[in-house]
């Protein structure tokens, strides 16, 4: 199973997410190439990247199996305000190309949210900016994420993505994400026919990640709010299933699930749950003292 979780892209860049990678027991990883909030990005440090590369080869991680995700605030949906839809552009340009120069070879991109357009014309506005995007060619493939329906978030249906997809002039694949597909009203319980639907009409081949989340919400409450593995809606069991779907075997699976603090209920949130979760997975067995593994074992 090609499993990992989100990590940071701190002052050591690519090499310093694959050690906090390592440090999870994980075979992938997930990064920002700097904060998901903002746009301020440092320039990639080849030395760093080399040494990443490495320790990647050294430790079994295949770099082709790593994620990016490009930050929340590119909109390419929202065309009212043509400066920043330029700039949301020429954003999404810089990170393939800072991917480009990592060898990272998928960029994970929220596909934007309509704001004050109706949902074609949104959808149209994000059609019309990756195919100015992809007017140069990069390594990089853009995955378009699957969304929750939080306010005015375009990519919450199938018939959304697929009209992506299909109107895209150059190659797009997708990324799904277990508590954004429950609160947009996909039964993750029927996951498998959840696939057939999606085969149908997009095509198996487009998933290239799957974000694996459980969710603080209900089937279609159009929330987005991750819960730890287990302790949300959809239930370890059918994460797990999800895991072992013999269908996404080659595809890498990435956690973005929450902190913790020293109760569940506690407002900051700084020990991470990878660790315990990825093996919670691996093992396929449920961790009912998930909280309390975690806080003793970096509380040591
Ligand atoms: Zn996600």
């Amino acid at each position: 199973m090609i499993i990992g979780s989100h990590v940071s892209f701190g002052s050591e860049q690519l090499l310093g997410s694959v050690k906090e990678a390592l440090s999870y027991k994980a075979n992938t990883f997930m990064f920002y190439t700097g904060a998901p909030q903002n746009t301020l990005r440092k320039k990639i440090d080849e030395k760093l990247t080399k040494e990443a590369q490495k320790l990647m080869k050294e430790n079994g991680i295949n770099l082709q199996n790593v994620i990016c995700h490009a930050p929340y605030i590119i909109n390419l949906a929202n065309k009212k305000d043509e400066e920043k839809w330029d700039f949301s552009i020429h954003f999404l340009e810089q990170e393939l190309k800072r991917c480009d120069e990592l060898g990272i070879s998928y960029l994970v991109l929220h596909p934007g949210s309509a704001v004050g357009y109706p949902v074609n014309e949104a959808l149209q506005n994000i059609v019309d900016a990756l195919n100015i995007v992809l007017e140069k060619n990069y390594q990089c493939m853009i995955l378009l994420e699957t969304m929750a329906g939080k306010g005015t978030e375009c990519g919450k249906t199938l018939e959304e993505m697929a009209f992506l997809l299909k109107n895209v002039k150059k190659q797009v694949g997708v990324c799904l994400d277990t508590c954004h597909l429950n609160d947009a009203g996909y039964d993750m319980n029927r996951f498998m026919e959840f696939l057939e639907n999606f085969d149908r009409q997009i095509g198996l081949e487009k998933i290239k990640c799957v974000h694996i989340n459980d969710s603080k919400n209900s089937l279609d409450s159009h929330k987005d709010r991750h819960a730890n593995i287990g302790y949300g809606t959809i239930g370890f069991q059918v994460l797990l299933q999800i895991c072992l779907n013999e269908k996404l075997k080659d595809v890498p699976k990435i956690l973005e699930t929450p902190y913790v603090g020293d109760t569940w209920e506690a407002k900051e949130k700084k020990y991470p749950p990878y660790l315990f979760e990825i093996a919670m997975i691996r093992e396929g067995k449920f961790n009912d003292h998930l909280l309390d593994s975690i806080l003793s074992y970096y509380n040591k």
